[in-house]
């Protein structure tokens, strides 16, 4: 599980009906990316309707609210951070603005756009990037300007008198995907909104494009220069919700082959005498129906998620993430008394829940827990918008202070430390290669930087 998170969730629609509805159902699909904040804007007759709130979108917004909301165009955030889409007034007329990503050089831009005489409400990340399109005459070149005074990453809905506009960082790290449907076109930043309102999936937003989105459908604007792909590699193996497609590549897939690639890692190794494959719910069972694929050990939950608790990494303080994971699971003790249990889960940072899983299924009566996580250690911060953990909470960095794990035998030797710091029997992780292999895409069209500490930005410079 991860540490806190500044993912959010972006939703565009433009349809020949109100829409409001569908904005409103199309956040409560993408929820999972952020549940601090949410919020909705949309366009009729001249003029926009934007209402956000402090919670999530099922339980803050009423249907008599929904009904203030008027047009058939609009868009939606849902987010950990801050509170979005924010509106503005400029040379463009009335605008609303949302963004999925993070600005590294923040603090730059502000101190310049300062200095030129401009004055913020709080300095947030989406305050700095409605300010830089508007500085620009047109939406499409204030959207392409971000490309040169921005450092980082976002996917961007933008709602005009005229239609939706949508961008990708030229990197595209994060997602956003476009669908069709009768008389509806749709900006998601993640498919399975799109599927659960009743349209297709058309296709991953391009790195540097801009969409118009209008009555009349798609229109690319403009095609920017794009160096290089860098997709966040974590978005299948844990960011995105099972049931989404991005840039190509079935998450659910993706979860099930870096399971099979654990378990193809056990049975290279003699194999492992264990009774049951378990995940940590919800992001490790996907894993764990892979490595149960391979394995043919039986697959069986040890863990009943409370579907009334939310990710915990989505929450701000660390203690609240602690809170979060304790409520968030507990044990099926008829399951694993005297049996010997493959736990499987996406990541590992500090290392906290993990050993207090492994704890709690030992006191519950298992014999054995022998832990297997989908990605390789953690040895590097994000800076580009999915969590804002520090070197010190990373626990493989407790093994290894500077450098990577990058032979196989260094991995085993981190793997013995880690087993012996969360209790369990056994720790696998997937090597970067076998990660970036059960991913099936090219190295070069992801960011890694979480494992490998190269950025692709400075990689380019
Ligand atoms: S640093 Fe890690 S979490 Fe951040 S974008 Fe890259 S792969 Fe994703």
């Amino acid at each position: 599980m991860k540490s806190r998170g500044e993912n959010c969730g972006v939703f565009g629609i433009v349809k020949d009906t109100d829409c409001v509805e569908d904005i409103y159902r199309g956040l409560d699909f993408l929820q999972h990316r952020g549940q601090q904040f949410c919020g909705i804007a949309t366009c009729g007759g001249g003029r926009i309707y934007l209402i956000t709130h402090y919670g999530q979108v099922g339980n803050t917004f009423a249907s008599r609210e929904l009904e203030t909301f008027k047009g058939n165009m609009g868009i939606g955030h849902v987010s950990l951070k801050e509170r979005q889409p924010m509106m503005w007034q400029g040379a463009v007329g009335e605008i609303a603005v949302a963004f999925s990503g993070n600005i590294i050089n923040s603090e730059a831009l502000l101190t310049e756009m300062k200095d030129r005489g401009e004055a913020f409400y709080h300095g947030l990340d989406i305050e700095i990037i409605s300010k830089l399109i508007l500085q620009e005459k047109g939406i499409i070149t204030g959207i392409s300007m971000l490309a040169e005074k921005i450092k980082g990453a976002y996917s961007l809905v933008v709602l005009a008198q005229d239609g939706v506009y949508a961008a990708r960082d030229v990197y595209g790290f994060r997602p956003l995907i476009l669908g069709e449907g009768p008389g509806t076109y749709l900006v998601s930043s993640e498919s399975r909104a799109i599927q659960n309102i009743g349209v297709y999936h058309l296709r991953d937003v391009r790195p540097g494009e801009i969409v118009f989105i209008s009555e009349k459908g798609f229109e690319t604007k403009r095609q920017l220069k794009s160096p290089r792909r860098a997709h966040c590699a974590f978005e299948w193996a844990y960011t995105a919700s099972t049931d989404s497609k991005i840039d190509g590549r079935y998450v659910q897939e993706a979860r099930n082959n870096l399971g099979k690639s654990l378990a193809e890692r056990d049975r290279e190794e003699g194999g492992i005498q264990a009774d049951l494959v378990a995940p940590v719910p919800l992001s490790g069972i996907g894993h764990a129906l892979g490595y149960h694929m391979v394995s043919e050990l039986p697959y069986q939950e040890v863990f009943l998620y409370n579907r009334y608790a939310d990710r915990s990494y989505t929450q701000l303080t660390q203690e609240d993430r602690d809170r979060m994971a304790k409520k968030k699971l507990s044990v099926l003790r008829y399951a694993l008394r005297d049996k010997r249990i493959v736990l499987c889960d996406d990541s590992i940072v500090r290392g906290t829940q993990i050993s207090e899983k492994v704890r709690d299924l030992k006191n519950a009566g298992a014999k054995e827990v022998h832990v297997r996580i989908a990605c390789p250690p953690l040895m590097y911060p994000c800076d580009f918008g999915i969590s804002t953990r520090t070197y010190g909470e990373l626990l493989a960095r407790g093994f290894l202070a500077n450098g990577n794990i990058t032979t196989l035998d260094q991995l085993k030797v981190l793997e013995r430390w880690v087993s012996e710091r969360i209790g369990a029997d056994s720790v696998r992780y997937n090597s970067l290669e076998a990660f970036v292999e059960a991913l099936k895409m090219p190295k070069e069209s992801l960011c890694l930087k979480c494992w490998d500490g190269k950025s692709p930005i400075e990689l380019l410079e």
